[in-house]
């Protein structure tokens, strides 16, 4: 952190034979993450009471004014079940996000198929494809490809990508996923694996992409509520690949469309 941003605690004591004892103590980090963790809960706080806001205006409305009107009930009622979605959802984000956190030093033990893994997550994943237009494609997934990973962890990765490609890049009409072996990654300075969620949507702008795995951060807020969205799904991305000592790269371009690189360790 820069001068301005750092924090210290200073003491000044008295010292044996006169004089004084002046000491200075850098508390820049306890400060940063005691200001993380009191955003984190003002922004979960904000983000349940918006759903229960309107749940609780329904059930009024419903027991006062639309009580005898048996088309404003429907209506009503399936706005109520979508904002009560929308919390379950939020609640079981945030349930594997700590469960991701806690679980983070610990090595992964299972050994997974990446190829059957993906083919698996795109099928589970083509009925909302469908309904949005998109065409998956799968690329480079004929042979089997062994990984020691989480299975369930790695599936949520792959499903948040794919899903995230369809709502926010669907315009583009097709989403492939590439899976490649590469035999030196860079950035895990040894041979890896590289799953590539491309699509050809719109794109983001460069301002957000260091931002992107941020808790809660959205490129349009108001898009991603429509869309049933938490703001927890990259966050979530980023924490399981850290945990498998992977790699996580976002490339975008305006009016292009975005690009998600996972490249995980090869034993
Ligand atoms: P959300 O629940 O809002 O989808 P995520 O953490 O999964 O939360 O994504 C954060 C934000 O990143 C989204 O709200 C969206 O603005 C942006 N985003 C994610 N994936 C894409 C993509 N493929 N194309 C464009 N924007 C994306």
């Amino acid at each position: 952190p820069s001068v301005a941003e750092q924090v210290w605690r200073v003491t000044v004591a008295p010292a044996p034979g006169g004089g004084a004892i002046c000491s200075f103590l850098d508390i820049t980090e306890q400060e940063l993450i005691g200001q993380l963790r009191r955003d984190f809960v003002a922004n979960v706080s904000h983000e349940l009471r918006t759903p229960l806001t309107a749940l609780l205006g329904f059930i009024e409305t419903l027991q006062t004014t639309a009580k005898d009107d048996p088309v404003a009930r429907e209506r009503f009622l399936a706005i109520m079940a979508r904002e009560a979605g929308r919390m379950t959802r939020l609640v079981k984000d945030l349930l594997s996000l700590s469960r991701v956190e806690a679980e983070e030093r610990q090595r992964p033990a299972g050994s997974v198929d990446l190829a059957g893994l993906l083919s698996g997550t795109l099928s589970a994943l083509r009925p909302v494809a469908e309904a949005a237009g998109v065409e998956l494609e799968l690329l480079g997934g004929a042979e089997p490809l062994a990984i020691r990973a989480d299975a369930d962890q790695l599936t949520q990765v792959f499903h948040n990508l794919v899903e995230n490609a369809v709502k926010y890049g669907g315009s583009g009409k097709r989403v492939s996923v590439r899976l490649e072996r590469v035999a030196v990654d860079p950035g895990l300075r040894g041979p890896g694996v590289m799953v590539q969620v491309q699509d050809r949507g719109e794109g983001i702008d460069a301002i957000h992409l260091p931002r992107l795995t941020e808790r809660f951060y959205r490129v349009d807020a108001h898009r991603s509520r429509a869309q049933g969205g938490t703001g927890l799904g990259l966050a979530i991305v980023k924490h399981i690949v850290n945990r498998h000592r992977g790699r996580l790269r976002i490339e975008s371009e305006k009016g292009k469309g975005s690009t998600f690189t996972v490249v995980l360790p090869l034993a």
